[in-house]
């Protein structure tokens, strides 16, 4: 049945997300497009949809006297003259996608390019997502990345679980570094603005990702990690542009994530990095610890 009642498709939906979630091994708060992005599952909205359209095109294609195309014929015909069926429904909720698509009703509705239609929609889930993963900033170590905007990604076969989640963590800002967890406001602590989450080792910069990993200079643990990993890359990588300590560490950090023939190497390296840094409490300044 077509998903005309949003509250009852969101039951659905909860079961499909925290599933996911519990899959890639990141919190409740996660962003909900990298579930997709990621593992080229589309959400129940648009996998229901989907089906039904493949069901009508099934429908349309039956012989003339078999019961499916009579009850088709018939639901077509009612939506056609603006009463309720089953194909008002679906058309219903392919119109509340609100893309530049529509199931068409009348007398063509049966014979117009359904295998069309399903390309379309599904187009329009891909750039949905495009414009979410631009939008939200959280979500920037996954911008301008090569391939279709859903797919399955390779760094999730890397076969260490812990190495995997940790990698998946810091794409989908899930980690446990300033720059994610003190946007969070907790019962004690409000909201801590950008740029004082600072690094709980150098105490200057904002602790990001790729300040952790490339440029923080203050942890011999973490320098050493990363001198090391970065060597081992260079062997694979003949053409791997030397790391500088001034250049721009998240471009160099997106193009690390780029590589697929390494990205266990790369899963390893950043699981080992992030167990270091968090031998060291977070930095929260006072001016936002709450106290009652
Ligand atoms: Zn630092």
């Amino acid at each position: 049945m077509p998903d005309t009642d949003d509250p009852l498709l969101d039951h659905l939906s909860e079961v499909q997300i925290s599933f996911i979630r519990s899959l890639l091994g990141v919190h409740k708060r996660s962003v909900l497009a990298p579930l997709y992005t990621e593992t080229g599952l589309a959400p129940l909205k648009y996998r229901r949809i989907d089906i039904a359209l493949r069901y009508l095109q099934y429908a349309v294609e039956c012989a003339p006297d078999t019961y499916v195309a009579d009850a088709i014929a018939d639901s077509i015909a009612l939506a056609a003259s603006n009463a309720q069926s089953w194909f008002m429904d679906l058309q219903l909720v392919i119109l509340k996608l609100r893309g530049p698509f529509a199931l068409s009703s009348g007398r063509d509705a049966a014979t117009q390019d359904i295998e069309l239609l399903r390309s379309r929609i599904e187009a329009h889930m891909g750039q949905e997502f495009s414009l979410e993963l631009r939008n939200n900033k959280k979500l920037y170590l996954l911008l301008d990345r090569k391939g279709p905007a859903c797919a399955m990604r390779g760094y999730l076969k890397i076969l260490n679980g812990q190495h995997r989640e940790a990698l998946t963590r810091l794409l989908l800002s899930c980690h446990t570094l300033a720059v994610e967890r003190l946007r969070w406001v907790e019962r004690y602590r409000d909201y801590v603005p950008y740029a004082e989450r600072t690094c709980r080792l150098c105490k200057t910069e904002v602790e990001t990702p790729e300040h952790v990993l490339l440029v923080c200079p203050a942890d011999d643990d973490i320098t050493s990690l990363r001198g090391t990993y970065l060597e081992r890359m260079a062997e694979v990588h003949d053409a791997l542009p030397e790391w500088m300590a001034d250049g721009d560490a998240t471009a160099y950090l997106r193009h690390l994530l780029s590589l697929d023939i390494s990205i266990a190497l790369t899963a390893e390296w950043i699981y080992d990095t992030m167990l270091l840094i968090d031998r060291q409490p977070m930095l929260v300044p006072a001016a936002y610890i709450r106290r009652y």
